[in-house]
């Protein structure tokens, strides 16, 4: 599939395509491009497997269906371009992303019928959190959720997010959790949110319309319960957050990040003195062992 082309390049995916990473491209009538019409994964690959790939793989049947493009992709034939996509690219581990859009049509509001979804997938080198930046923890900035109220399909429509990541790095942050009317907090700009209270409960959004229903997320609540920790899947408010133990955010990418402090209206609270909690430590060590499983 890839006879005339220079191996030792990068490769990702277009269309059916496996191309040279400059040589990929889409149409400017893509209505990804014109409208945000599309959604994405991001799927961690480590020891040789796509972790968690079949919750994966229906959360992007669930956020397509949501938009409604039909899934042509078949979990089998998402699976092999994933797993080529690192053969061609030489990693052994690594993050797979994968977007489809509605596809290609002349501008127009309504939604077009019969055109053929884009796809597109590149894989990156993992960029995991190491051990002494994980010791040393996150910091972030508490701002209003300013996304749209679908929240839950994993759309392109990301430019809330981006806006909101960029403030928390201007004011030297690591990244920015959200919070909606009521000051109840949604996630961060590209994870979700835990907390632990002091009686030692876990505590996260209910995975409800104004959140992603992260498959980390997912993972961490159910290794959480293995391993005999409380865990609520319920409302928070910033007042509960600024009191937490412990924070921490999950992502396919990050996989577990400690948050030590947090600046809301323009005051620092340290969590916990500023050190990592020990259920945060317990959770990324079960997450690694089910990884190593
Ligand atoms: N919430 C948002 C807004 C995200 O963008 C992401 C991941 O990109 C997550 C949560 C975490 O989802 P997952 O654990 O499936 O990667």
């Amino acid at each position: 599939m890839l006879d005339n082309i220079d191996k030792t390049s990068r490769i990702s995916f277009v269309n059916n395509k496996f191309l040279p990473h400059q040589n990929c491209m889409v149409h400017i009538e893509d209505r990804g491009f014109q409208f945000a019409d599309g959604v994405y994964e991001v799927i961690l690959f480590k020891n040789n497997k796509l972790i968690d790939v079949d919750a994966h793989l229906s959360r992007l049947d669930h956020s397509l269906s949501g938009l409604t493009i039909i899934n042509n992709f078949s979990k089998e034939f998402l699976i092999d371009v994933a797993v080529k996509l690192f053969k061609y690219n030489n990693l052994k581990e690594g993050t797979i992303y994968l977007q489809i859009t509605r596809g290609c049509t002349a501008r127009f509001p309504s939604i077009p019928k019969d055109i053929q979804p884009t796809i597109v997938a590149t894989v990156s080198p993992l960029k995991e959190t190491n051990e002494t930046e994980f010791n040393k923890g996150y910091t972030a900035i508490i701002e209003p959720d300013l996304r749209w109220h679908r929240c839950n399909l994993k759309t392109t429509s990301l430019i809330a997010s981006s806006l909101v990541n960029q403030k928390a790095k201007d004011m030297g942050f690591d990244d920015a959790i959200m919070f909606r009317e009521g000051l109840d907090i949604t996630e961060a700009s590209y994870a979700n949110v835990f907390m632990v209270d002091n009686d030692d409960n876990l505590i996260t959004r209910q995975a409800d319309n104004l959140v992603l229903c992260g498959i980390t997320r997912n993972r961490m609540i159910e290794l959480a319960k293995i391993n005999n920790i409380k865990v609520q899947e319920r409302l928070f408010k910033i007042k509960d957050l600024l009191q937490a133990k412990e924070i921490f955010l999950t992502s396919s990418s990050l996989i577990i990040r400690p948050v030590v402090k947090v600046n809301y209206q323009n005051n620092d609270y340290q969590i916990f003195n500023g050190q990592v909690g020990d259920i945060t430590k317990r959770l990324k060590q079960y997450y690694q062992d089910f990884i190593n499983s």
